[in-house]
């Protein structure tokens, strides 16, 4: 009789729904592994919050972030991955199978694991910028820009990061003012140069933020130039954070080996410190950090999955040596 008390077990459960996730759901599931991937909440990681992605290779006109994860979910759904809404709360990898708990829909077991939760986006830590958190200031242009029609924004950043949102802003906003706290930018040439050339697009370069002003919305920041010392008072409206990404691996903090930086420290490309846990994308990958590089590392860290699942299963099935 099956074990009740057993939470439901399964080959490969893959943690996370970006590009990396959901391209180890397509392998390990041709594969014939029937994947769950427990999607997180929200599902889709960062390029819900993407608009036009134009290095996927296969998409010569580009194609909207959101669209491209569906279709992805798309193609692992149809060789029978299943999908879980909901998020791992903690996870148990000392234990074989290991077994991971979540949210609201009890555990599971799995065989092997895939980590691919990508990572956040990063925020100043001022007590006034959260304090303005939803009230004009925001980290996702994408999800916010509509609603700064006709108003002058301040976005914090430098790099590929700061340029898209802020092109992105410019087709809402009247002005859009990059803060950068050094005097050379990090982002790739092409998106700093299209920001540099856009007629919406200002910079002010050794420059931080000291203070969000406004108390129930966001009027203006108080700025600092790092070099002179001097501080000025730009009056806007939003002001947008920009400022990078930290990956997503509380859940996994003392259960895996970490890096120093909070990324999944691994070896033999998809590896982490545990046998049979596997990671992909952002959640370790921070010198890449695109979509199609995680869309990659999740085809290998299935494909390590599957190997290392066959050579467990060929060693259980050896018979004892004779003597
Ligand atoms: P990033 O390259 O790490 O840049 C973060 C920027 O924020 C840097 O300019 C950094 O300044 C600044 N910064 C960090 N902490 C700060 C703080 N506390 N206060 C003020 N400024 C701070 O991150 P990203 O722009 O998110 O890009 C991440 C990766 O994704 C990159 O590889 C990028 O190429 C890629 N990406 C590509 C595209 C695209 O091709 N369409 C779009 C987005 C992202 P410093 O320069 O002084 O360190």
């Amino acid at each position: 009789m099956p074990d009740e008390s057993r939470p439901r077990h399964a080959r490969v459960v893959i943690v996370g729904s970006g590009p990396a996730g959901l391209t180890a759901a397509i392998y390990t599931a041709r594969a014939n592994l029937k994947p769950v991937v427990v999607g997180g909440v929200p599902a889709g990681g960062q390029l819900m919050i993407t608009t036009d992605v134009e290095n996927f290779p296969g998409f010569p006109e580009g194609i909207q972030g959101p669209e491209l994860v569906e279709r992805i979910r798309q193609q692992a759904v149809r060789f029978g991955t299943e999908f879980i809404d909901d998020q791992v709360t903690s996870v148990d990898f000392s234990r074989r199978p290991f077994r991971l708990k979540l949210g609201s829909r009890g555990a599971l077991e799995a065989d092997s694991v895939i980590l691919a939760t990508g990572a956040n986006a990063r925020w100043l830590d001022l007590p006034s910028e959260q304090k303005l958190r939803g009230h004009g200031v925001s980290a996702c242009a994408t999800c916010d820009g509509f609603f700064f029609r006709g108003k002058e924004l301040a976005l914090v950043g430098g790099g590929d990061s700061a340029m898209e949102e802020a092109l992105f802003l410019t087709r809402f906003a009247t002005r859009v003012t990059i803060l950068h706290r050094r005097s050379t930018l990090r982002a790739s040439k092409i998106m700093a140069d299209r920001a540099l050339k856009h007629p919406k697009i200002s910079f002010r370069f050794d420059t931080v933020v000291e203070e969000v002003l406004g108390d129930q919305t966001v009027e203006g920041v108080r700025l600092r130039n790092v070099r002179s010392g001097e501080s000025a008072v730009l009056p806007v409206q939003g002001l947008f954070i920009a400022i990078g990404y930290d990956p997503a691996t509380d859940v996994f903090r003392g259960h895996v080996e970490l890096e120093p930086n909070g990324y999944v420290k691994t070896h033999q490309v998809t590896r982490t410190s545990v046998e049979g846990v596997f990671a992909a994308g952002d959640v370790y990958d921070h010198r890449y950090r695109q979509a199609v590089s995680a869309a990659g590392f999740g085809c290998m860290a299935a494909i390590d999955a599957e190997r290392w699942l066959e050579e467990q299963d060929s060693a259980a099935e050896k018979p004892p040596a004779t003597r």
